[in-house]
């Protein structure tokens, strides 16, 4: 998989991140976390709004090796959504295999 062929974050409503604008993240690209959910480790809420005002971001990596969409710690679903879940940002295309 080339980088540019690596899944865009669909929308996220997660409207306190830093990243977020208008329910699109415009971080380069996100970390999906393992553990417990499936979280975004890209998720930051400060008072500084960051990222790349005309990007959206990719899935660079993602930790949740029981995901049916993940492969080689890569995610190959078409996109994702993120939002609210267990955790204040969760990857919502999360589906155990
Ligand atoms: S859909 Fe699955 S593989 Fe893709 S980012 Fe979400 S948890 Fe990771």
């Amino acid at each position: 998989m080339a980088i540019t062929q690596l899944p865009p974050v669909h929308d996220c409503a997660v409207e306190g991140c830093s990243y977020n604008a208008d329910h699109e993240c415009h971080a380069g690209a996100i970390n999906i976390m393992g553990g417990a959910e499936a979280g975004c480790a890209t998720f930051i809420d400060i008072s500084v709004s960051g990222g790349l005002p005309t990007a959206t971001a990719m899935v660079g990596a993602c930790h949740r090796t029981d995901c049916t969409h993940n492969d080689h710690l890569e995610c190959h679903a078409d996109s994702i959504r993120v939002g609210p879940g267990a955790d204040p940002a969760d990857c919502l295309t999360y589906e155990v295999a």
